[in-house]
Formats: structure tokens, C-alpha cells, sequence
């Protein structure tokens, strides 16, 4: 199928409040112009250099979503123009994007990615590490940055029961901290879902969806 018609599937399933990120990492600009001219406008990119490439070439009403793991020497290149950045990891690397945002005389949103999958090569911070960085003075006091949510990936397996506890595991640690009043803190996006996952992340209380293949084809 086209991309068009790929985007428009999907986008006719989606309840109202789940937003779709094309993820179009690989993919020439081309194929993401065919999405743009579809009407999409949010782009998710997982190399801060192929996306400020893309960005430089692209309609500027275009959203940039950085949904790969960034590290702290890159900000600096997508901190002008970036609209959210979903991996965030580390108080290091908020402090990084603070003092970036700071420069451009902007606040840039941020998706605080927390550790779901079994995996320990995926990114993340774990609850303890969490509610660490949620009491910190210097974090609550960050002035050019605004959380805006969690991100989560789930482990890489067919077994559709661990996906499931793996997404009702985040949905939690979002409703518990949505209750906590941090004023760095103004959780309405719970980013978790990908092509093979999004129909069960957003029963499991997904928000934002990260689509690539299943738009734009397979990736090499
Ligand atoms: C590549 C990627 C996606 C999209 O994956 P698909 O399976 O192609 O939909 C979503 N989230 C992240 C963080 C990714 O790196």
C-alpha cells in the first residue's frame, strides 16, 4: 500500500486523544513529503543529524519529535527548532537541554523515558531513579524545560501478555506521578506504542503513538 493510504488507515482507527509520530528514520524526504501531503505534521527522527538534515529541508510547520537516545554533546544542534523530545534519560541530559533551551530563549518539551523491558540495553530511568529526580531542587527549578510526560518502550517479543504488563506497568507510574504537584511537571502525554504494539498501548492507556514501518515500509 501507499503511504497515503498506510497514514490514513491508520489515522481513521485512532481514538481522538492519541496522537500519531510518523517515525521516518531512514526514510528519504521524499516519502516523508508524501506523508506531509497527506497532512501529517509530526515527524519522529532518532538521529539528531538526519533529522536537523530533514528539518532544513522540509516545510517549516512541521513538529520534530527526537525519539531516539540522544547524547548531551547533540542537543545543542536540534535545540532551536526540536518540538519534543521523548528520550529523555538522564539529569545530565536535562541539564543539558535546559541550558540549550536557555540560549534560543525557548522552553523545549520533554518525554522522561522510564526503564519497562526486561532488556538492559534499553534506555531508561527505573521508579526509584524516578522519584529521585522528581525531588531534586535543581530539577524543579530547570526553567527552559517542561515535562510533558513518560515514554516507554517494551521488551521485543511476541509474547503479547508481557507487552501488556509492560504497558499497564507505565500507565501506573503515570497516574502516580500525574498526582504529584512538581512545577517542572505538566503530565498529559504518555508515549508508549510502536507498528507492531499501538493497538494494545492505547487500551493499555497510550496517548502518543510512534508508527514507522507500518507507514513508511520496512527499514533496511
Ligand atoms: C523506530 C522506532 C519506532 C517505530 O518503530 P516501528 O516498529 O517501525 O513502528 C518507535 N519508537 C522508537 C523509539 C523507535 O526507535
Amino acid at each position: 500500500m501507499s503511504i497515503p493510504s498506510n497514514l490514513q488507515k491508520i489515522k481513521s482507527s485512532l481514538p481522538d486523544h492519541v496522537t500519531l509520530v510518523a517515525v521516518s528514520k531512514t526514510k528519504p524526504v521524499s516519502d516523508l513529503m508524501e506523508a506531509y501531503n497527506a497532512g501529517q505534521r509530526i515527524f519522529g527522527e532518532n538521529k539528531v543529524q538526519e533529522m536537523t538534515e530533514k528539518w532544513e529541508q522540509m516545510p517549516k510547520d512541521i513538529q520534530w519529535h527526537m525519539i531516539g537516545h540522544v547524547q548531551t554533546n547533540k542537543v545543542k544542534f536540534m535545540a532551536e527548532y526540536v518540538s519534543l523530545i521523548h528520550g529523555v534519560d538522564s539529569l545530565k541530559l536535562l541539564q543539558e537541554i535546559n541550558k540549550q533551551a536557555q540560549k534560543n530563549d525557548r522552553i523545549i518539551d520533554c518525554l522522561l523515558q522510564i526503564h519497562i523491558a526486561e532488556e538492559e540495553t534499553k534506555f531508561g530511568f527505573d521508579e526509584q531513579e524516578l522519584e529521585v529526580l522528581l525531588n531534586l531542587t535543581e530539577f524543579q527549578e530547570m526553567k527552559n524545560i517542561r515535562i510533558l510526560g513518560l515514554m516507554g518502550m517494551a521488551t521485543f517479543t511476541n509474547n503479547q501478555d508481557q507487552i501488556k504488563q509492560e504497558f499497564i506497568h507505565l500507565k501506573a507510574i503515570f497516574d502516580t506521578i500525574q498526582m504529584q504537584s512538581v512545577p517542572t511537571l505538566k503530565l498529559s502525554v504518555l508515549s508508549m506504542g510502536m507498528s507492531g504494539d499501538y493497538k494494545l498501548a492505547i487500551d493499555c492507556g497510550s496517548t502518543m503513538i510512534r508508527v514507522g514501518s507500518s507507514i513508511f515500509g520496512e527499514r533496511n
